[in-house]
Formats: structure tokens, sequence, C-alpha cells
């Protein structure tokens, strides 16, 4: 698949490899990258271009997020994004960096009295990169595929559903099963994800305390979360009510997860001329399990897009985010006579930046360490070093590493999403 840029920019459908050479060589379009490939038109075409719906489902996560762009019958691009997990380390660095400097003696500094307020909207270091991959993957999709609607996984239960039962949303038809995978998703969660019974957190199931077929209902109040062997036991006859820890009650906590409440705002706001929908969890795993799909994050991003039944060409991109620059100024050991030796190399060292994508003899790296003498420490995608000290004559450059989303491979799936 080739995705197509208009001569202003805007995205047009993708077409085929076939057709993307066809254009290329016939001088009516010009390649703007190559993975993902992405072509312009050198004409403009006018009119209503893009007619079929297209859906972004995005399936948020603190460690890697799933994306799935669909049209009714076809996955358009699929990809899983790993979040980057080295801020908490970065953070404590600094920190440290920022004790030792407070106490050796520098020059005199100004007291600071005035920016220590935090601004509104402010998250953790941690959560800000968190969310901003989130943001970036979706700005990223938007611009390369035409995007006439977003979805976003916001909680893993419906709380509106479960408080007022009495309103039936289009979901309703799908029947009672759907209602009852909303309880029980929210009992799991009121529960705190523990086993009410012994506390252990591992395979926890939702049990009726009055049996269905002695007219126990389906709503929280007669349900309980216990794990597999307390559950067992119960049926057994070897435990009961008496054994249960105090029904925890509902926290607002449990409601929703923060990440993806400010990740819908935000999305909202930078996309205003595209409807951002929102849906939950227990849909998605619903709709998983009755096609039978895969538990896996780009599948459930599918299942997310509203389009379960799409196949894809089987492309699935893996998608790493690196930080794009070193921060540290300085060597943390100072030479003679005082002088700090600076740690950052410039930003391109004879043409190179970081992870610029380059060709060493045959094999595919990333540049991730540059130095002013003009040699690099390359490395493979999975962090494995390729060579620590390259000169770059002997390096081709064969992408700049110029988006935020820096790394890009392919793997191959299943166009279904079955197993
Ligand atoms: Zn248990
Ligand atoms: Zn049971």
């Amino acid at each position: 698949m080739v995705y197509v840029l208009n001569n202003d920019g805007s995205p047009l459908m993708p077409c085929t490899e076939a057709k993307a050479r066809h254009l290329v060589e016939g001088g009516k379009a010009k390649v703007v990258r190559r993975t993902p490939f992405i072509i312009r038109l050198t004409f403009l075409v006018e009119g209503e271009v893009n007619t079929e719906a297209v859906t972004l489902g995005v399936d948020a996560g603190s460690s890697l997020i799933g994306v799935s762009v669909t049209t009714e019958g076809r996955v358009l691009l699929e990809a899983e994004v790993e979040v980057r997990n080295d801020v908490p380390q970065s953070m404590e660095e600094r920190r440290s960096k920022r004790r030792a400097r407070r106490n050796r003696k520098t020059r005199y500094r100004e007291a600071r009295l005035d920016n220590r307020k935090r601004p509104k909207g402010w998250l953790t270091p941690t959560m800000e990169t968190k969310v901003r991959t989130h943001e970036n993957v979706i700005d990223k999709l938007c611009s390369i595929l035409p995007a006439s609607r977003i979805v976003i996984e916001s909680a893993s239960f419906d709380i509106q559903k479960i408080r007022d039962p009495g309103i039936e949303g289009e979901e309703y038809q799908q029947g009672e099963q759907l209602g009852y995978e909303n309880v029980k998703a929210y009992v799991k969660a009121r529960d705190g994800f523990r086993c009410r019974s012994c506390g252990s957190r591992d395979h926890l199931e939702v049990h009726h305390i009055r049996q269905r077929k002695d007219g126990g209902s389906n709503s929280p109040d007669n349900l309980v979360t216990l794990c597999h062997e307390c559950h067992k036991a119960w049926h057994e006859g070897k435990k009961d009510r008496g054994t249960l820890s105090e029904d925890p009650g509902f926290k607002a906590a449990t409601e929703m997860s923060t990440m993806r409440w400010i990740l819908l705002d935000r999305v909202r706001k930078t996309h205003p001329d595209i409807p951002v929908k929102e849906t939950y969890g227990y849909v998605t795993n619903h709709g998983r399990k009755s096609h039978g799909l895969e538990k896996r994050h780009f599948i459930d991003a599918r299942v997310i897009s509203g389009n379960v039944t799409a196949m894809s060409d089987g492309v699935l991109w893996h998608v790493v985010t690196r930080r794009s620059h070193n921060r540290k100024i300085h060597k943390d050991t100072m030479l003679k006579k005082g002088v700090r030796k600076a740690n950052q190399a410039a930003r391109k060292v004879a043409g190179f930046g970081l992870n610029d994508k380059v060709m060493y003899a045959g094999q595919l790296c990333y540049i991730h360490g540059r130095r002013s003498s003009g040699y690099f420490d390359i490395r493979r995608l999975d962090g494995t070093r390729v060579h620590a000290g390259i000169h770059y004559r002997h390096l081709t450059l064969v992408e700049r590493a110029n988006t935020n989303l820096i790394y890009k491979e392919v793997m191959e799936v299943s166009p279904s999403g079955r197993a």
C-alpha cells in the first residue's frame, strides 16, 4: 500500500504499488517518504475526492498503542507503537544532577520565586510523554490518510449505563450479553481487580452471589469478583458470603483512566474538523470475541474503529519512539583546570543526525551516537550494536528521522485478525 498526498499536501486514499510506480515514472507524483511509502501528486485533484468513510481506531495504552485505519471492508494502515519507557530514569538523573549542583559552590543565582506554579492541565513528564506519543501517532495518521472519524476507547466500561440501565443506545440491539459484559467490567474495576475472597489478582471471574436460576439478577450488588480457585470452591459449597471482603463501593478513580480522557480532550481540540468518538473496553472485547479474533493491540484498534470484518494486506507496522536529542549539556567528570567537557554532539554531524536510517555493509542500521570526529555508533532497531565507531564515509543515508515516530518495521500478520 502506498499513501498518497494531494498537491496541496492533504491526504487522499492510498493506492497500489503498481499505480504509484506508474505515477512516479510518469512524472505525476514525487516520493515523499519510503517508510511508510508516501507519494505526493504534482497536480491538484479537486472536488470531493475522498468519498469513502475512513475511521481511525486507537487502542490507547501506557506501553503499547494499537492503531488501525479502516474502511468498511479494508484495513488501510495498522501499527503497534512502543511508548518510550526511559522517561522516569531520565527524570531521576536530572534530579540527582540538580541536587549535586545545588551543593556545589557556583556563581550567584537570583532567587527563583515566580516560576514554581504548575500550569493548568500539567502532567508528570512520564504521563505527558505517553499522551503526546498518542497525539503524535494520531496526527501522523491523519496527515497521510483521509480519516473522517476517530474512535478512542476512553474507559473499560460505561458507568452511565450501569447507573441508569434504562437508557438504551444503539448497542442494545446486540443483546443482553453486551450489557452483562459492561457490568462485569465494572464489577472487576470496583473490586480493584482482586479476588474478594483471597485477594489474588490472577484468573479473575465474576460470580453471581444469588444464582441466576434462583432469580439472582445481573446487577452489580449481586456480582462479585473471585479468582478461579475461590470461584470453584464457592460452587462446591466450601465458600460463601461470609468469606468475602467488604464491598469497596464505587470510586470515581475506577470510572476512567485519566490518560485516556486527557487524550480524548486534546485530540478533539487539535482535530476540530474530525468527529472524535469514544467507545468502551467491554464493547471492544465483545466484538473481538464474537468474531474469534486474536487479542492484540492492533486488532483491538481495528474493532474499536468499528470495522471488525475489514481485511488487511497482512502488513503491521512496528513503530518505536526514541528521544530526538540528548539534552545533557556537559559530561559528569570535569577536565583539568575545571573545564566542563561538552556532552552534546551537533544535531547533524557530516550530514547525519540521531536516529537517521543508514546503510552499512549491506544492512539497515540507525544512528545511535554521533561524534564530532565523524565517527558513529550504529545500531539495529532492537538496540543491538552493529558498529561502535564507524566513519561516515562507510555510511549511506537511507532516510532522515524527520518524524516523532522514528523507526518503522513491517511484520506479517493474518489479514483477518484470526489466529
Ligand atoms: Zn480467590
Ligand atoms: Zn459463579
